[in-house]
């Protein structure tokens, strides 16, 4: 394989091409992918001690400006100014989704905080199950440029390549760049978008048809388009590589992408109210922190650290985000962490990402666990082309299925011994046929969803 190399910026200036002398916007970007080049491959400790020097200025900010730290970050023993340590960041509270809910404008800073450019709300997907409003800065976005930005790098992307993306959009269309992060960079390749509620046999159309070099999408759309490849028998032309935002994605879906396609599956895991949280390592399917970003955590029950192996709920601090400081926020997922990488990058490894909170299967006994149960590749039952579990209690639970001719309603019984030996409990199953299993609003799909109340 060739080398792989930055292409030549834009020029602002006329006449100088080379090297070029590039605007503001791109000089940033370019300033900070600088930064970032070295800064991963320091070693955890040097990470370790930028990112609480870092995180002495939003404490020092949010203990000032922001009326719900004000106290809150007094009563847990910080003092203006002082250098922040791991033992100090252990001692302060953990920011639930619900916590954020209650505090509304109280976690704004006072007055609004302009400093880091104009701002702008948002609002996280309503697939969560509790959408949190949240603010965001001009630098902020600028952050994610970057991010986004290392990601294509990382990957060794032909910014030549048109780039395609099914998911949530407000329409179809097309663009002659790929976006912001790169925009103002360099000339890309085109970018064409289709929403993520368009219908498979549509989805494969636009796709034969538009020919992109990289397919953006989210898991479940992937296998689906995957799947429905390997049955027919289609080809996507020209796709070098797959990338999957937004869904948790199980390992068996990087095998059957390379099963259909002979592709690489590459993942991430970014938040809209912090940033980037992980990126997928170059060289191996697990992914690298990104420390310059965020300090993440990963805790356990009891609230301490877990180690490589363990799975426990993430914990993220925004390390540039003072106009809505978001600090140890348990943002609802579940990963487990992994040992140093091997390609040498001091960024710490997540193992896997395992999704939502409630994602979580429920027993009666109050264990709560990973329910792994995929009903595609049954090969007692065949026909099922999709699934999703939704637990209405602690003892129940509706298996919805969308179906084709090779199933019959026979096959229950069978199924209900499987779900039982895999979910390892006799929970009461009722069967709910779909044509096929629609989407959340926000165009994810959750293969098991509970929907028992929190105690
Ligand atoms: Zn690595």
């Amino acid at each position: 394989m060739s080398q792989w190399t930055f292409p030549v910026p834009r020029t602002a200036v006329s006449g100088l091409k080379f090297p070029a002398v590039t605007d503001d916007r791109a000089a940033h970007l370019l300033a900070l992918q600088f930064q970032l080049g070295q800064s991963e491959w320091w070693p955890a400790e040097r990470l370790r001690a930028e990112q609480l020097r870092q995180l002495g200025e939003v404490l020092r900010h949010a203990s000032s400006a922001v009326p719900y730290y004000r106290r809150r970050l007094a009563t847990a023993g910080y003092r203006a100014g002082q250098p922040v340590t791991d033992a100090l960041l252990s001692q302060l509270p953990l920011l639930t989704r619900s916590d954020i809910q209650k505090a509304g404008a109280a976690l704004h800073s006072v007055p609004a905080f302009t400093a880091h450019g104009q701002l702008s709300s948002g609002e996280t997907s309503g697939s969560t199950g509790s959408p949190i409003s949240f603010l965001s800065s001009a630098m902020e976005q600028l952050y994610w440029n970057a991010f986004t930005l290392r990601e294509h790098v990382w990957h060794r992307r032909d910014f030549a390549a048109k780039l395609g993306g099914i998911r949530y959009t407000e329409k179809n269309g097309s663009a002659s760049g790929w976006g912001p992060s790169t925009n103002h960079i360099f000339a890309t390749g085109p970018s064409a978008a289709l929403r993520i509620d368009t219908p498979l046999p549509r989805q494969v159309e636009w796709l034969l048809k538009e020919k992109p070099g990289y397919l953006v999408s989210y898991a479940s759309n992937i296998e689906a388009l995957a799947r429905d490849s390997l049955r027919r028998g289609w080809r996507p032309e020209g796709l070098r590589e797959v990338r999957s935002v937004s869904e948790t994605v199980r390992p068996e879906l990087r095998s059957l992408v390379r099963e259909a396609w002979g592709l690489r599956l590459v993942d991430m895991y970014s938040a809209k109210e912090a940033g980037y949280l992980a990126l997928q390592c170059p060289d191996h399917d697990h992914y690298h922190v990104q420390e310059e970003n965020v300090l993440l955590e990963v805790l356990d029950g009891q609230g301490r650290p877990c180690a490589p192996g363990e799975t426990g709920r993430v914990v993220v601090t925004a390390l540039h985000k003072f106009a809505m400081p978001l600090i140890r926020y348990d943002i609802g997922d579940y990963a487990i962490l992994g040992e140093p990488c091997s390609c040498g990058r001091g960024l710490g490894v997540i193992r896997e990402i395992l999704g939502r909170t409630r994602n979580m299967m429920r027993l009666p006994n109050g264990d709560q666990r990973w329910p792994l149960c995929d009903l595609v590749h049954q090969p007692d039952v065949p026909g099922v082309m999709q699934y999703q579990y939704i637990q209405k209690t602690l003892e129940s639970i509706e298996v919805h299925l969308a179906v084709d001719a090779q199933f019959s309603r026979d096959m229950e019984p069978r199924l209900t011994e499987i779900i039982h030996a895999r979910l390892g409990h006799p929970f009461e199953l009722t069967y709910v046929y779909h044509d096929s299993i629609p989407r959340s609003a926000s165009g994810k799909f959750e293969d098991f969803r509970c929907e028992i109340a929190e105690a």
